[in-house]
């Protein structure tokens, strides 16, 4: 049993975990050879179902910015308008109902972006969405902590066996804070 489960874990996994999207150093994806970022909405730029951007992400998204890293919102929030809204409010190009860990939307955003899987990292909270759909895509899959604790009916549930998954990885030694 538990050779299938390390190989299963294997997908879910990202290359890196950290607390919030101001843990990443968009100077350590440049070194990486990273050329863009496709990025989560919901409990990642704002918290779930949020109308503002805080402060720190702001200017966390100029950093990005000017070091080079282009970055586009893959969000599977169903309301295109919110999405676009806070995207444009931070000037990205932006993809709702983006059905992740399907790939369609992560594909759309490389094609908007002008880059191939491997030149992008996919950032977001949750690790059956955002990272397998990221780790399917073969980017560089950074989880981080969600920015408040709502979230929809489904993904609450989802959440169990999210805490579970992660319990798992980290008896394993397969999570890491580092990037490099
Ligand atoms: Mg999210």
């Amino acid at each position: 049993m538990t050779p299938i489960i390390t190989y299963l874990l294997r997908w879910l996994c990202p290359k890196c975990y950290v607390p919030s999207v101001m843990a990443i150093d968009p100077q350590v994806l440049w070194r990486k050879g990273i050329r863009g970022i496709l990025i989560d909405l919901d409990n990642t730029l704002v918290p779930w179902h949020g109308t503002e951007v805080l402060e720190g992400v702001r200017q966390w998204i100029s950093e990005v910015k000017a070091c080079g890293l282009q970055v586009c919102v893959v969000s599977n929030a169903t309301s295109g308008r919110r999405v676009a809204k806070m995207s444009e409010w931070l000037g990205l190009p932006n993809i709702p109902r983006s059905f992740k860990p399907r790939r369609w939307g992560f594909r759309r955003g490389l094609q908007i972006l002008g880059l191939k899987p491997h030149e992008v990292a996919v950032v977001g909270d949750q690790v059956f969405t955002d990272i397998l759909g990221g780790n399917r895509l073969g980017a560089f899959t950074i989880l981080v902590q969600p920015l408040s604790h709502h979230d929809s009916i489904s993904t609450k549930f989802i959440r169990l066996f999210e805490r579970l998954v992660l319990r798992w990885m980290q008896q394993r030694s397969m999570l890491t804070t580092t990037m490099d």
